[in-house]
């Protein structure tokens, strides 16, 4: 499952085993504060971060809890509604969360792939995204000091996908006609059933 030609984005691989109900119900309570499509701040090209003081600090350390309880690997603040230039993610279970703070791409490969990405902000659509391979990105962490961060494979995506959530794009803006059309469809079923169910 470390494949990362499948493995959506923010997401637990498809079909895992059930979710222990104590595990389930913080996934559902982190999910409450996740923006969804439809909300303007996911369209919005989110602000620089200029001070790096403690709130930024708590605003990191709350967008890491949260991007854990949902079982997420990456999470960007406007998805939590927050307009500033700052992602997390963790690409394997148990290394540490990295923050980083108004990421800049300076270089991409020209080698390019295709796999299937997901969102938290856009729960049950995966969709197929074309993006470079590898990445160089720079970046300040929490604390204002310079990172530099050089990206293959799942690690990459992760991290292209959370810097278009700062600029207001989605995965649905990078994929195909059939593959957007067929998304919204699913979305719009899923809400009609969920509201005839309520
Ligand atoms: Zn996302």
């Amino acid at each position: 499952m470390a494949d990362d030609v499948v493995e959506p984005t923010e997401h637990e691989p498809e079909a895992p085993p059930p979710l222990d109900p104590e595990v389930r119900a913080r996934r559902q309570a982190a999910m409450r504060h996740v923006r969804r499509l439809g909300d303007p701040i996911l369209k919005t090209k989110a602000r620089p971060v200029e001070r790096f003081d403690d709130e930024l600090r708590e605003e990191v350390a709350r967008m890491a809890a949260l991007m854990h309880d949902a079982l997420g690997i990456g999470l960007a603040a406007p998805q939590v509604g927050i307009s500033h230039r700052v992602l997390v993610y963790r690409v394997e279970p148990d290394s540490p969360i990295v923050a980083l703070v108004n990421p800049a791409v300076e270089w991409s490969s020209r080698d390019e792939e295709i796999a299937e990405e997901g969102c938290l902000s856009l729960p049950l659509i995966h969709v197929e995204v074309e993006r470079p391979v590898a990445v160089l990105v720079r970046a300040r962490d929490e604390h204002g000091d310079e990172l530099v961060i050089e990206a293959t494979g799942l690690e990459a995506r992760v991290i292209q996908h959370e810097i278009d959530h700062l600029d207001g794009v989605l995965i649905l803006d990078r994929t195909t006609r059939e593959q957007r059309k067929a998304a919204m469809r699913a979305l719009r079923e899923a809400e009609q059933s969920a509201a005839s169910a309520a």
